[in-house]
């Protein structure tokens, strides 16, 4: 494999370009300014990488059955349901 020709940027200077934090302060107003975890909008301090796992990584994760995919999918068939009964009234 041949090795690329681009300079390697330094690591500062990779920071200095970096996406900056959002997290905004209450007292100032002002910005962190920080530089953003890679994949987040905030910095280390400000929660990225925070929170519970979602859907099956979940340590309380059962069966599914109350899972946002699940419930979404029964409100679509209730729906759908409705949709057809009111349907049959009106006739
Ligand atoms: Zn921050």
């Amino acid at each position: 494999m041949k090795k690329s020709d681009a300079k390697p940027m330094s690591p500062v200077q990779r920071l200095r370009d970096a996406p900056r934090c959002h997290a905004k302060a209450k007292s100032t107003g002002e910005r962190c300014k920080a530089p953003a975890v890679n994949g987040w909008a905030v910095c280390r301090v400000h929660g990225a990488g925070g929170g519970a796992p979602r859907g099956k990584a979940h340590w309380n994760w059962k069966h599914g059955g109350r899972s946002l995919e699940a419930v979404e999918m029964r409100r679509l068939v209730n729906a759908l349901a409705r949709m057809v009964r009111d349907e049959g009234e009106a006739i």
